[in-house]
């Protein structure tokens, strides 16, 4: 063997990973990891179908073909009020994580001080780490987690590159209110610092709440890429789809990494949400539709010895279990796994020091009869 020295000694297999092939092993239900178990939409896999007999089977453009930046233009418009250049403010990507990873190493560089709020999703730290720079997290604290602002502003400093925002967020459900706009915008004001923000689940907030996208607000809007993910929004985590919005100077630099990163996407699945995206019922509808789950699998929990945590976003419920056992989340999540037939995630694994407050999350993009037999079996807990 030849020596290597790993660039990521501590980072193993994901806990994603790990619980959905224990699920799958055990024949549990499977609420751990976050996709949904039940069909996108038949019109959407035509429009596919399509495109791919249409002949679109060849390389896109790098930037990810027109209509479909085009189509993402005037949806950002119509929902936030900014507009973005198709030509030079939005990539296509191959989902989410890889324009996360793109936007961090395309500005990221050696020593850079990147501010993360814990639990953070698993895939920010890794590509700051590997791009040299330094992680600074913040952890929030249950059941709110709410950004304590003022200690936000106690880890700014002159090396202080970007601040990662998720909301709604994974894994605790909450997200970001006018208050936490208020103070962000002040705090970076006359600061050079950007703005990662994953907004993956902005059509999942519920309540009548408002996505507070970094898109409404120009002076943050100027400052940051944004990411999202048609996985999320179309239920179909599989095609691996999403894209990234910046303004040009961001964008420029974003690129560059892209088209050594991937090139470019895999083309008849953007002809296809090109098209299906025309249809702003297909994304606004989603908020109701997952509302519904999210009021009936919290009802369910209602009925068992686990205390819910609050969810106002995401297709996550959070959950405390300190009636039922003081193992550690992840002691408790494989047992639950093995003994009650049902997977979650253990939400130490969103900590760099694997906090441990005794909390798992649940996926509720399930169909409600996966969530009912889950319930049932959760109940004897
Ligand atoms: N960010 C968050 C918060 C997520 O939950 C996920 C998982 N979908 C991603 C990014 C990655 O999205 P994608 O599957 O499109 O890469
Ligand atoms: N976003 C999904 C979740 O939070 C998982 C995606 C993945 O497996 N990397 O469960």
């Amino acid at each position: 063997m030849i020596p290597v020295v790993s660039k990521l000694p501590q980072t193993g297999t994901n806990i994603f990973t790990t619980m959905s092939a224990l699920a799958a092993e055990l024949g549990a239900i499977n609420l751990s990891q976050g996709f949904p178990d039940y069909p996108c939409s038949p019109k959407l896999i035509e429009l596919v179908n399509n495109a791919m007999k249409n002949g679109h089977n060849q390389y896109a453009p790098m930037a990810g073909i027109m209509p479909l930046r085009e189509q993402i233009a005037i949806k950002t418009e119509k929902l936030y009020g900014t507009i973005y250049n198709p030509e030079t403010e939005i990539t296509i990507t191959a989902g989410a994580t890889q324009a996360i990873f793109t936007a961090i190493t395309a500005v990221i560089h050696p020593n850079d001080e990147v501010i993360i709020f814990e639990p953070a999703y698993d895939c920010y730290a890794p590509a700051i780490r590997l791009m040299g720079g330094v992680v600074k997290s913040l952890e929030l604290e249950a059941p709110d987690y709410r950004i304590e602002w003022d200690m936000v502003k106690r880890l700014i400093n002159n090396k202080t590159k970007m601040i990662i925002l998720n909301s709604p967020h994974n894994p605790t459900a909450t997200i970001l209110h006018q208050e936490d706009i208020d103070e962000l915008s002040s705090l970076v004001k006359q600061q050079d610092i950007l703005i990662l923000s994953d907004e993956v689940y902005e059509h999942l907030i519920y309540d009548g709440e408002t996505h507070h996208s970094m898109a409404r607000y120009p002076e943050l809007q100027q400052r940051s890429f944004i990411v999202a993910s048609f996985g999320k929004t179309f239920h179909n985590t599989g095609w691996k789809i999403g894209y990234c919005m910046a303004p040009a100077y961001l964008m420029q630099e974003f690129r560059k990494i892209h088209q050594f990163l991937v090139f470019c996407v895999n083309a008849p699945m953007q002809y296809a949400i090109a098209e299906y995206l025309k249809d702003e019922n297909n994304y606004l509808s989603l908020s109701g539709f997952f509302e519904e789950k999210r009021d009936d699998f919290r009802a369910g929990i209602e009925q068992t010895r686990f205390k819910l945590l609050p969810c106002s976003g995401s297709y996550f419920q959070s959950v405390t279990y300190d009636d039922i056992s003081q193992e550690t989340d992840s002691e408790f999540a494989i047992r639950l796994t093995k003994e009650a037939g049902v997977a979650s995630i253990p939400l130490s694994s969103f900590y760099s020091k694997g906090t441990d407050k005794h909390v798992l999350r649940f996926c509720f993009a399930k169909k409600q009869e996966t969530l009912d037999r889950a319930v049932d079996k959760l109940i004897k807990v």
